[in-house]
């Protein structure tokens, strides 16, 4: 991006002399460092996205050194991808604003395109794990507008009761322990051909190695 968009300072290099003038804080003149980082109105929206992750802006003036630290930041964030995806999506739609202003004459306030931000978050289809550490991770997301990865429902398993065959009787038993040595019980039931309870057991001991 560095030195590669056609900002004005950019283009009066190629000899092209122009009154310069920043269109989004309309103070000073553009050159990619003020556009994406002095400027009053750039600094409104990438402080919108940087108050999600609660993280501050740093005191940083230039581009290169703004993606170094973005990166360094990455190391130590829950939410890499979206913080990954940010540096790009916020200048983006910084650099649109411009654009649109200068060249349509239409301008958004910083919170109508952090909201346009937002859409190109939920647009990307990003996922996001539903194991976040930090309840601030989970606002972080709420902020943005990101979708949390719901928890897929346990498998459902229909199980039928048999009868035995005729004239034989059915044991069902089960059991369970608290560790081991522990708490620990079994229980069972026994049935008829027809379904009938014809006797039952309960037990509940200490330790290991016993036998009912
Ligand atoms: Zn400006």
């Amino acid at each position: 991006m560095h030195k590669k968009l056609p900002t004005d300072d950019m283009v009066s290099t190629k000899g092209i002399s122009l009154a310069s003038k920043c269109s989004l804080c309309e103070e000073q003149a553009e050159s990619v460092n003020h556009l994406f980082m002095g400027c009053t109105f750039a600094m409104m929206v990438w402080k919108m996205f940087l108050d999600c992750f609660e993280v501050s802006w740093p005191d940083i003036e230039d581009l290169p050194h703004l993606a170094q630290w973005w990166i360094k930041k990455c190391r130590v964030l829950v939410l890499k991808k979206p913080w990954s995806m940010g540096l790009v999506i916020v200048a983006e739609n910084i650099w649109k604003e411009k654009n649109s202003r200068r060249y349509e004459g239409r301008s958004l306030s910083h919170v109508s395109v952090f909201e346009k931000i937002k859409r190109d978050f939920q647009d990307s289809k990003i996922t996001i794990s539903n194991k976040l550490p930090h309840i601030s991770d989970l606002m972080c997301c709420q902020r943005l507008g990101l979708i949390i990865n719901p928890k897929r429902p346990s498998e459902t398993l229909e199980i039928f009761w048999c009868k035995p065959p005729s004239g034989w009787a059915k044991l069902n038993v089960n059991g369970s322990s608290m560790g081991n040595p522990g708490r620990a019980g079994a229980g069972g039931v026994i049935r008829n051909d027809l379904g009938v309870v014809i006797g039952s057991f309960l037990r509940v001991f200490l330790g290991f190695n016993q036998i009912m």
